[in-house]
């Protein structure tokens, strides 16, 4: 069996990351005259090795992308139906595991890449409803094997294929969604005792941002009798959670106009009594009007999309998020509470924790930290992998002294 496998070499010296548990190859640490990217099979499962020939692990190649190569097992197997089955069965066995005795089940993300070590698949689960999507050259291949694969372990009555992010152009792979079995329009999703109903064929993402559902639990503790803007609001999971909470009154902000359809929706659904209002438009414009009016919430939360996505944004990215931070850190009430997320991978929590303290120092308020929060469990991070932990979620009170 072995045998069936073609090589790929690493440098003197380029292991030691892989050894230390990481499960991706970049292409600079290739021996190519040893083994060419050029002569691989693309997608094909590989086994790599270091420099004297001992073997690291198992993975498919891309072999024109910077990350030409993905580890999917230490282990000599194939990327093949049986192998996909076993480790879907792990990540479903998990979730089984973290949700047992919750309500919100089964709805979470039931697949997180090489967090789930599934280099190249997302799959959120909505009951019996899946949606998907592939992003390397390798798990894209095998779209057939993990179709029977995740067939046999969930039986999902739809599978959405939902294939439009554009992280697949970086592999060479089209833009295309396709529809199995029959997928519905709109589903409802419990969260923390609120049903959020979400547009599956005109959502965001994968329908529905399961990341934050530990953090607005949260917001759901703290919302008692206040007042919250709800700021990159999309189908108003923080807000709707505020009034489940009991708050006053909120007010969503967000660019869609369909998403602020949807949360003012999910809000009369699940607090009919919380006051709405609703902001169509740039957050940046929004807060600023908000702020020049005079307008204060007890509660402020800000979760905006990422504003650093590749290495070479960072210090423009950190300047919108200070610019950001400080916008919203004004609106919050003396007193008040302070909700700041941020989705970027490459910014640390710490530099997150940087916005709010200079936003305060700005305002002339004394932030305390009340909590870090994280993607949600159903997000397992990889601890030899920092770039499967991107979602961190502060929540300060903002008083003077
Ligand atoms: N807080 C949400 C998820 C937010 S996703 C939840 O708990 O589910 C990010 C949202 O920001 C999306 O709804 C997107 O429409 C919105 N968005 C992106 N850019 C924006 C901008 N410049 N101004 C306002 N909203 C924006």
């Amino acid at each position: 069996m072995p045998d069936s496998f073609q090589k790929l070499r690493l440098k003197r010296g380029e292991e030691r990351r892989i050894r230390a548990g990481h499960l991706w190859v970049f292409s600079n640490e290739v021996d190519v005259k040893a083994t060419p990217l050029t002569e691989l099979a693309p997608g094909a499962d590989t086994e790599v090795t270091d420099f004297k020939g001992n073997v690291l692990g198992y993975a498919t190649v891309s072999p024109n992308s910077l990350i030409c190569a993905r580890l999917y097992s230490r282990e000599a197997r194939h990327l093949d139906e049986d192998f996909l089955a076993l480790r879907l069965a792990k990540a479903l066995a998990l979730r089984e595991r973290l949700f047992a005795s919750a309500s919100d089940q089964p709805f979470y993300r039931l697949v997180h890449a090489e967090g789930d070590m599934l280099p190249g698949l997302v799959v959120d689960r909505f009951g019996d409803h899946l949606t998907v999507q592939l992003t390397t050259l390798g798990m894209d291949m095998r779209t057939e094997a993990l179709r029977a694969a995740l067939h046999k372990i969930v039986q999902p009555r739809s599978i959405l294929w939902d294939n439009t992010v554009s992280l697949r152009s970086l592999e060479g792979l089209a833009l295309d969604r396709q529809e199995e079995g029959p997928c519905p329009d709109t589903l409802d999703v419990p969260e923390n005792g609120c049903c959020f109903t979400v547009s599956m064929s005109e959502g965001q993402k994968t329908g529905w941002y399961y990341d934050q559902r530990p953090n607005r639990a949260l917001m759901q503790r703290f919302a008692r009798g206040k007042s919250v803007l709800d700021a990159f609001c999309y189908a108003g999971g923080f807000g709707v959670n505020a009034g489940r909470g009991g708050a006053s009154s909120v007010v969503f902000a967000d660019a869609s106009k369909r998403a602020l359809a949807m949360a003012r929706h999910n809000l009369q659904l699940n607090a009919p009594d919380t006051a709405c209002e609703t902001l169509e438009g740039d957050a940046f414009e929004t807060l600023k009007q908000l702020r020049d009016a005079g307008r204060r919430f007890d509660i402020v939360s800000i979760d905006p999309p990422a504003f650093i996505k590749r290495r070479k944004d960072h210090k423009e990215g950190l300047a919108a998020y200070r610019r950001l931070n400080l916008l919203a850190m004004s609106l919050v009430q003396e007193g008040g509470l302070f909700f700041t997320s941020s989705c970027s991978q490459l910014l640390q929590t710490e530099e997150l924790r940087s916005c709010t303290s200079h936003a305060a120092s700005r305002l002339g308020l004394h932030p305390r930290l009340l909590y870090t929060g994280f993607q949600g469990q159903d997000h397992p991070v990889h601890c030899a992998m920092p770039e499967t932990a991107y979602l961190k979620c502060l929540v300060c009170t903002c008083e003077k002294f």
